[in-house]
């Protein structure tokens, strides 16, 4: 397999997640697998959600796990900076370029006029922004920042189908009229998380996309966008949901679900490693037990499961007894 350059690029809101730490492990598994790059990213566009402490909490938790990235924050790079709040000037730029090129242009709805146009277009199959018709000028524009209306920029879909090809979930074809008009810059001059992932992942010469499921129904977007700006399409392995034994989607409400919790109520590192490399991977063979050395020569993304993934609590405890036991062998 060609040497692959993949990327972890969390937004630092809180603690890592086990559901972030299973996209960065098998991020890292490829690259390290493959020879190649794992690159640490920032998304930091939501400032509303932002929390300046989460990028240390999370750096600090993948070096609990081992998970190490050969570029990216806190190591530099050829492609930064890695932070997309300091990249601004870059995504104006293709902004820019987009709106020049007439494949972009600025709307200017308040908050109630959208949701005006929403109940007028019923509740049916979910809001799709409708093309103005002639589109608002430049001029238009500016008179309405200047009156203190929301500016935002919205990408013209090209109106043909687009199909995805993901490693785990197979091609995916999202009609035409399932598209709209998408914001790529927000009322607060910020790009969207599309625009800035879109160009982060060609400027930093990422080659595989993986991450969690609930990104699947996103990545038309990406394609749509990759294709105005003439950048290379990457593989992509979206992983599976992780839920708990209910079967609903994991969250705190059952427990921890912070690498950090577990760090803190003394589980090794190596057991959750373990433990979370199993959420929706399968060696393939009956062996269970892997260090992450072992995981790098075991890991492919063939063997990604498609169905949801189950947060087994009983299932970590014994992998947690498990590895403390072999621990103390060892130092027998
Ligand atoms: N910033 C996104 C997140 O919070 C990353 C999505 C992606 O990997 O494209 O998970």
């Amino acid at each position: 397999m060609d040497k692959i350059k993949a990327r972890f690029a969390p937004s630092p809101t809180g603690w890592l997640h086990v559901g972030g730490a299973r996209t960065a492990l098998f991020n890292y598994l490829l690259a390290k697998k493959t020879g190649g790059t794992l690159v640490l990213r920032l998304e930091d566009t939501d400032r509303a959600r932002h929390d300046e402490s989460a990028v240390e909490k999370i750096a600090d938790d993948l070096k609990w796990l081992g998970i190490e990235w050969d570029e990216g924050v806190g190591v530099g790079g050829d492609a930064g900076p890695y932070r997309q709040s300091e990249r601004l000037d870059i995504y104006t730029e293709r902004i820019e370029t987009l709106l020049a090129e007439g494949k972009a242009y600025c709307t200017f709805e308040t908050a109630d006029e959208l949701d005006a146009m929403r109940a007028a277009q019923g509740e049916h199959g979910g809001f799709k922004y409708p093309r103005p018709d002639p589109l608002p000028t430049a001029e238009q524009a500016e008179a309405a920042r200047v009156e203190g209306k929301p500016v935002v920029v919205r990408f013209i879909v090209p109106g043909e189908a687009v199909t995805i090809v993901d490693d785990v979930f197979g091609e995916i074809t999202v009609a035409a009229d399932e598209q709209d008009d998408f914001i790529i810059r927000k009322a607060d001059g910020y790009p969207t998380y599309h625009l800035a992932n879109v160009v982060d992942d060609a400027m930093m010469g990422i080659n595989f996309i993986m991450r969690g499921q609930e990104f699947l129904g996103q990545t038309w977007r990406h394609a749509v966008l990759r294709e105005a700006f003439g950048y290379p399409t990457p593989r992509y392995a979206h992983l599976p949901l992780i839920m708990d034994m209910q079967g609903r989607k994991l969250s705190k409400r059952d427990g921890d679900v912070e690498v950090h919790a577990f760090r803190k109520a003394g589980f090794m590192p190596e057991a959750l490693v373990n433990f979370i490399a199993m959420l929706g991977w399968n060696p393939g063979t009956e062996e269970e037990r892997f260090t992450l050395a072992e995981l790098v020569e075991a890991f492919s993304t063939d063997r990604i499961n498609k169905s949801n993934a189950k947060f087994d609590r009983d299932k970590l405890s014994a992998f947690s007894t498990d590895w403390i036991a072999n621990a103390s062998d060892d130092r027998r």
